[in-house]
């Protein structure tokens, strides 16, 4: 698949999400009975919105099957599986489509989250401009 697809499908599943790749709501999963015969209540977490590179591992991979309570905790795994199935993640592209000149050194990782954060681009229009640098020979 292309990034720009995964981005486009998984835009289709979540609201967008900025500053992380997942926003996370913790929801009741149900109440058990421990071995002990005593009840408990389980607590589980899942995404509710996911920023472009989010969007792209939900376009990618699904949502995840376990997600931590906190981003810190299980988002650098997201990255290097994204970085694994996408490895011009880790390239830096040629050209950058906003007037922040300060992004030039950073990788196309950092230019779409860059985007996604502090630009205000929508997915799909991140997705587009994936696609004019797919385009190029
Ligand atoms: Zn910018």
């Amino acid at each position: 698949m292309k990034l720009s697809d995964a981005i486009r499908k998984g835009a289709e599943q979540l609201p967008q999400a900025h500053g992380v790749l997942f926003e996370r709501d913790v929801v009741h999963d149900g109440v058990y009975t421990s071995e002990g015969g005593g009840m408990y209540v389980r607590w589980t977490c899942r995404p509710i919105r996911a920023c472009a590179l989010g969007a792209a591992y939900l376009g990618t991979f699904g949502a995840p099957a376990e997600l931590s309570f906190v981003h810190s905790n299980d988002e650098p795994r997201f990255f290097t599986e994204l970085e694994v199935a996408y490895p011009k993640l880790c390239s830096s592209p040629l050209a950058i489509p906003c007037g922040h000149s300060d992004q030039l050194g950073h990788t196309l990782e950092g230019v779409i989250a860059h985007l996604n954060d502090q630009c205000g681009w929508s997915r799909e229009r991140i997705a587009d401009w994936l696609d004019t640098l797919e385009d190029k020979p």
